[in-house]
């Protein structure tokens, strides 16, 4: 076999799709495993839902999960143009020459005509598919209602038999054509069906492999006999097992916005979701969840994709994300967290990149997301809201008293070091004669609003006495 070359090749009337950056992954890690091209191709021949502006976020997706193509819209390539709306003479071209050789036909029947055919078909019980009307119309008919400018689409002709395909991912998958029915390859309004123009330039393209969602099998044979009467050689197929929810129906939007975008704005870390991704569906072995990209290529075969669907874990990509967080750099994740300070509207006025490397550093193991540990900041700089466990300790007895006490022992000290803590609560202690949990909460609660989190003493170096003294004055009040 000559050099492998597989496509991503998403339509571009909408978001990325969690499920199709998926597919886009486990193309790349492919091509990269294999030494071969990673195309991306846009599919935008439905003129009506295509926008250019989701072609630029999944491209901008795509970049920022770091899969970099070899050939596309944007790079070009031998087999330019990457645009399925800029290759329109290529498909009239293939079109004309498959109306030459009989292998396909015009149809003229209407939408209200086929739409009859169907419900009568669903009502026979039958699979509902083209009736062949307009197969053997005569030539003197089809030019007759083409001189009046009747509208008609261009019909793919099947002719009985059974397609086999061995699926990489599926194993032996057989069609029976009579179930297909002759199928459009043209619309109305002159641009090529998706089943036409997606073989037509995976053929052209020379894409040796087709790796794609499992919603797509059923459009394999219709795709394998075009390619045929086209005399290309039809590439391999791999048909990757459904996302599910947790409610095992296809991951969508009932289950929450599930697009790479809102992921993104989220804040997972692109490593943490191309982790997640290529554990979707495929085993990399015991113990092996946290790998590289390198890992993950050099790991990767079609053979160990499950052929069973993947169900989408929230908690283990919250997990994976933690872990990514935790273990990474500083200065990065102050700089990835700017952005999300900034979104959660926290006044950075007067903090300097060392305090906001430091909070991040103190808060980085409370919250799974970026979005999260800005929440976190934020309490920092913003007044106390005492949730209501908080709430409950501040109102027990004996509370105001060990507050108070605090306040003024922290008054006592210069500045706070990090031995403070230690030697502030020693003489609270000491004074009030309290211990334990009596004498640390209400200081927890009184300056975060919360009886969990951060190490204290974290904590106080990251208000400063001035803040410290606000906060423990106004509990006190
Ligand atoms: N444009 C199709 C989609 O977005 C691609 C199908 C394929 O990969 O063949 O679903």
């Amino acid at each position: 076999m000559g050099k492998v070359r597989v496509r991503f090749a998403p339509s571009p009337t909408g978001y990325l799709h969690i499920g199709n950056a998926r597919t886009a992954l486990f193309n790349y890690l492919f091509a990269k495993k294999s030494g071969g091209a990673f195309i991306l191709r846009i599919e935008d021949t439905d003129r009506e839902r295509s926008k250019k502006e989701f072609e630029d976020e999944i491209i901008n997706d795509l970049r920022w999960l770091g899969l970099d193509w070899n050939e596309g819209p944007d790079k070009g390539g031998i087999f330019t143009p990457y645009r399925q709306s800029e290759r329109q003479d290529i498909y009239d071209h293939m079109i004309s020459q498959l109306l030459g050789d009989g292998k396909a036909y015009k149809c003229f029947c209407t939408e209200d005509e086929l739409e009859r055919i169907r419900l009568q078909q669903i009502a026979n019980g039958e699979p509902p598919r083209y009736n062949g009307k307009c197969r053997d119309l005569a030539p003197l008919f089809a030019r007759s209602y083409e001189v009046q400018g009747k509208p008609h689409t261009i019909r793919f002709r099947v002719e009985a038999g059974i397609v086999e395909v061995e699926d990489l991912v599926k194993g032996m998958v057989s069609f029976d054509c009579d179930k297909i029915g002759d199928f459009v390859i043209r619309r109305s309004d002159g641009t090529a069906a998706f089943n036409f123009a997606n073989i037509v330039d995976d053929s052209l393209m020379r894409v040796t492999h087709v790796i794609r969602g499992d919603d797509h099998l059923s459009n394999t044979p219709r795709q394998i006999l075009i390619s045929e009467a086209l005399r290309f050689i039809p590439p391999e197929f791999g048909h990757l097992p459904l996302i599910l929810g947790t409610d095992r129906a296809p991951l969508s939007k009932r289950h929450g916005d599930v697009s790479l975008k809102s992921f993104r704005e989220r804040g997972y870390l692109k490593e943490a979701l191309v982790n997640y991704l290529a554990h979707l569906g495929l085993s990399y072995g015991e113990g092996r969840d946290l790998l590289s990209m390198d890992e993950l290529i050099d790991g990767f075969s079609l053979d160990r994709v499950a052929s069973s669907p993947a169900v989408f874990d929230i908690d283990k990509l919250n997990w994976i994300n933690s872990h990514y967080i935790r273990n990474c750099e500083p200065r990065k994740l102050r700089g990835l967290l700017l952005l999300h300070l900034v979104k959660a509207g926290v006044n950075l006025a007067g903090k300097g990149e060392d305090w906001i490397e430091d909070a991040v550093d103190v808060v980085k193991g409370e919250a799974s997301t970026l979005a999260g540990l800005a929440e976190h900041i934020k309490m920092f700089i913003e007044e106390v809201q005492p949730d209501s466990e908080a709430h409950a300790v501040l109102k027990e007895t004996g509370t105001t008293e060990v507050i108070k006490a605090f306040k003024e022992e922290f008054e006592k000290e210069s500045s706070i070091t990090p031995g403070s803590y230690k030697a502030v609560s020693e003489r609270v202690k000491a004074r009030l004669a309290v211990k334990g949990k009596a004498l640390f909460m209400p200081l927890r609660a009184a300056l975060t609003g919360r009886t969990k989190g951060p190490e204290m003493e974290k904590v106080l170096m990251l208000l400063g006495k001035e803040e410290i003294i606000k906060r423990l004055q106004k509990a006190v009040s």
